[in-house]
């Protein structure tokens, strides 16, 4: 069977206003069918990491938590402590960077939950019958919960190619030391004769395997290296990169893995919506928002991540490319942007690989709402 997604194309000529086509947009994909009286419903999102703009506004999530309102359940908005240190390590900090970004229960009429606990304690060990695992540790709230929908901001990714809905479950569901067995292996390609010693990436590394010698250079002991990737993200000197000779496909297929831990063993389908606006090349993590590759697509939803990612893929990449931007010069629409930005991935290897674990289709069916 085919699956539905529904777009709300940002550039269609109706004047209805944001509330109405959020609603109409929630509505189509059938929120109102899984949303039961007294569900606690847990609001899958990233609120950003501090320096960025592009992730999902609070505001636009208004209309979100009044329909689950509406339909009779209790919403929380939810993510995961991270792997790197930044304000989003451990819940004291990520709570209070959720509040600078504006995400206030009295303004949106849901609190913030940090679902993996204080330290990612709060963790859930759930099967999955993969190459990779046989087990998957997810944030207890995020199980816990009676229904999930989630909410990514569709962008490019450093590692994955993109980020989406199945990135924003596998990676995003999983606690710290999910997270790390996802990574396994992907530590970076080190440059010392780039580094500058200014010592912000061995800041960063809480797995202290970087260190800097005797002449000030960045040095790595791959045995303790983690793969978290938080040093590719602070060093401004081209020292450290994504090591492109390590195994990027077997890291999408354990982020699937995780994926499909966190959707099918769920009791009830899972929804999922996609804004796909202020398109940036990197991920919200960065600490910044570059210009974004594309025009303003819209906002898209389905119950099925995998037909929701190869949708946001194909409408970005048939989109015309925006410059000046982070992509090469020359390209046209229908371009693979993504893969020209980071081109050591493919994310279509992700969508595969998930279809096979069964997580969704990648043949779909779209709807303009
Ligand atoms: S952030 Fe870059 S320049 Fe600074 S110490 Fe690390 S590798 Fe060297
Ligand atoms: S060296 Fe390895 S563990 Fe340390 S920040 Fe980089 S990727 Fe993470």
């Amino acid at each position: 069977m085919v699956a539905d997604v529904w777009w709300w194309n940002l550039r269609a000529a109706r004047r209805s206003p944001y509330e109405v086509r959020m609603k109409r947009l929630l509505k189509a994909v059938g929120l109102g069918s899984v949303v039961r009286s007294g569900d606690l419903v847990a609001v899958k999102l990233h609120f950003g990491e501090q320096g960025t703009t592009a992730h999902v506004q609070p505001l636009e999530l208004v209309p979100i938590v009044a329909f689950i309102r509406k339909c009779g359940g209790a919403p929380f908005f939810t993510d995961t402590n991270t792997l790197y240190v930044g304000q989003r390590g451990e819940s004291v900090s990520h709570a209070l960077q959720a509040a600078r970004h504006g995400f206030d229960p009295n303004l949106l009429g849901a609190p913030v939950i940090i679902a993996d606990g204080l330290k990612s304690g709060n963790e859930r060990v759930v099967p999955v019958g993969g190459t990779h695992f046989q087990e998957a540790y997810l944030a207890g709230d995020i199980v816990d919960a009676d229904l999930l929908v989630t909410v990514s901001h569709f962008k490019g990714h450093e590692l994955a190619g993109f980020g989406g809905a199945i990135k924003n479950v596998g990676m995003g569901c999983a606690t710290r030391r999910g997270k790390m067995r996802q990574h396994g292996g992907l530590g970076p390609d080190v440059h010392p004769t780039h580094c500058v010693g200014c010592g912000q990436c061995v800041e960063v590394c809480a797995a202290q395997a970087l260190r800097l010698d005797a002449q000030k250079r960045i040095t790595l002991d791959r045995e303790a290296c983690v793969g978290c990737a938080a040093c590719f993200l602070v060093c401004r000197h081209s020292a450290l990169h994504v090591d492109w000779r390590t195994d990027i496909v077997a890291f999408l297929e354990r982020m699937a893995e995780y994926a499909a831990a966190a959707l099918l063993s769920r009791p009830r389908p899972s929804v999922h919506l996609a804004f796909v606006r202020a398109v940036t090349p990197g991920c919200d993590c960065l600490g910044y928002s570059d210009a974004p590759i594309c025009p303003d697509i819209g906002v898209l939803a389905s119950m099925d991540p995998v037909a929701l990612d190869q949708a946001c893929l194909d409408l970005v990449n048939a989109a015309p490319p925006l410059y000046p931007s982070a992509l090469p010069e020359g390209l046209a629409p229908g371009d693979d942007k993504f893969h020209a930005l980071h081109p050591g991935v493919r994310g279509e290897v992700l969508l595969a690989y998930a279809e096979a674990l069964g997580l969704g289709r990648r043949e779909y069916r779209l709807r303009e709402i």
